[in-house]
């Protein structure tokens, strides 16, 4: 048995790989701060997105995927490691910045590690943000190449002073104010400040170009292609600026859309395409600089929607940890099918790890489990069995807890985040009738709210994570 925990009866064990000879390769694609409804197939109306709408009709997508964080640096610490980023000592800003000192632990294990020791080659191209120090860049984590930014594409950026909620100036329209984040290649700095523009045209290259040297060296390959993008400023290619109904913004998916498709080409003309599983989500939801919950943005940020889920990025509503997944396989995925059984991205390090006939070293206390039978459509189908902790960015302590279709938010004062500063008491929400988590039934349902408070602290303690942050207990 694996360790199931964060999603009870999501594939309890079981090795659903077939031994490495036969082990996919991988693509994982990671967009930034893209929001729950951005993409055609998950209801955008105005944003085209052909190429990742024709990849959901090729395999599956989820209504029900969660991050491990809703904000950049922990969301990518728990999808490589498979680990709550309670269990770091991450930055106490929430994310790291050009001044941290530290990184991910080089002694936490990454997908990277595992499937290398399996015989793949690995690479990362796009954002990392988990350290740009030497002892904390890719090639120390497991990663033979890492062509890309390493940390947000805003930071340097000239900001106007005075501002708390910064209001910042630069983008495609406005490039006299380019933020001076560096483009690394290895571990040198080859560009600087990078030149956002065309970034996403040379990571699709790169990318293409990794894909045919493994495929010439007869290896299984992971690409984690991390796109800083549409985490603002947005840049968009000649190409594609001022081409989308969706402005700048559309004009930025668009071209992420145009990436993928150029990738998932490639694969077919390698001829890899049918033992290929391609993954395409996000690392959290939509930046909407929300300071209030009223359904406003404030400031000057183009930014992308969760609607109908409630609010975005640092907040542990529905909007900033839920996310587009969808995912393609020929070989093992049937087409065409959406799944609703909540899955979370600690399960990618256990199912990546099964399908190239490994599992993560004893001595690791991984959350997730093996999802590849629920992509496959033999797994289980119990949604009411699910559990799963939503982790608040700031404390990175456990704040919301859903239990199959049920989820109680626990009270928060003071804001979540300097992006959400409003409070609001224990809030428990019916997620199947009412995703947007508007009609709030704490009051009205006082033993579920305590029942699930405990069984929550006692899900916590099982998994020996740090007691749950509350304003009321
Ligand atoms: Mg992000």
């Amino acid at each position: 048995m694996g360790i199931c925990v964060s999603l009870a009866l999501v594939s309890c064990g079981g090795d659903d790989s077939d031994g490495a000879s036969t082990a996919p390769n991988i693509v994982f694609v990671f967009a930034d701060d893209l929001g729950y409804s951005d993409l055609g197939v998950y209801g955008n109306p105005v944003i085209k997105t052909p190429h990742l709408d024709r990849m959901a009709a090729a395999g599956v997508r989820f209504t029900d995927f969660y991050v491990g964080s809703s904000v950049c640096t922990p969301s990518r610490a728990s999808l490589l490691t498979g680990r709550y980023p309670t269990r770091f000592d991450l930055d106490p800003r929430g994310v790291f910045f050009p001044d941290s000192p530290s990184g991910l632990s080089p002694d936490e294990v990454t997908i990277a590690e595992i499937l290398r020791e399996r015989g793949y080659t690995t690479a990362l191209i796009g954002k990392w943000h988990l350290g740009h120090l030497p002892e904390f860049l890719p090639t120390r984590q497991g990663f033979d190449e890492f062509y890309g930014l390493p940390y947000s594409n805003d930071m340097n950026e000239p900001q106007y002073p005075g501002e708390e909620v910064p209001v910042r100036p630069c983008n495609a329209i406005v490039p006299s104010c380019r933020p001076g984040v560096p483009l690394i290649d290895g571990e040198s700095i080859v560009e600087m400040p990078a030149i956002q523009e065309t970034l996403t045209r040379r990571y699709t290259e790169r990318a293409i170009d990794f894909m045919r040297r493994a495929v010439a060296d007869g290896k299984p390959f992971f690409l984690y292609y991390p796109n800083h993008f549409p985490h603002v400023p947005l840049y968009a290619s000649e190409e594609f600026l001022g081409t989308s109904a969706g402005g700048l913004y559309g004009d930025v998916v668009e071209e992420l859309d145009w990436s993928v498709g150029r990738i998932l080409a490639e694969l077919d003309a390698l001829g890899i395409e049918e033992n290929t599983l391609v993954v395409f989500t996000s690392d959290n939801g939509p930046w909407l600089l929300w300071e209030t919950d009223a359904d406003i943005p404030q400031g000057g940020y183009d930014s992308g929607t969760a609607s109908p889920l409630r609010n975005g990025k640092s907040t542990t509503f529905e909007g900033g940890m839920r996310v587009p997944l969808i995912a393609k396989w020929p070989r093992r995925i049937p087409p065409g099918r959406t799944i609703v059984e909540p899955a979370a991205m600690v399960d990618w390090l256990p199912t990546l790890a099964a399908l190239a006939g490994t599992a993560p070293p004893p001595d690791v206390r991984v959350d997730g489990s093996n999802i590849a039978p629920l992509l496959a459509g033999t797994g289980p189908r119990d949604v009411d069995g699910i559990r799963f902790l939503y982790i608040r960015q700031d404390t990175n302590l456990p704040a919301a807890y859903r239990e199959g279709k049920w989820k109680l938010k626990l009270a928060v004062e003071g804001g979540e985040s300097v992006y959400a500063r409003f409070d609001h008491g224990d809030l428990l929400f019916d997620l199947e009738t009412d995703p947007g988590e508007r009609n709030d039934l704490a009051e009205a349902m006082p033993d579920r709210v305590s029942n699930m408070k405990r069984r929550m602290e006692e899900l916590v303690q099982e998994i020996d994570l740090a007691p749950p942050t509350s304003a009321t207990h």
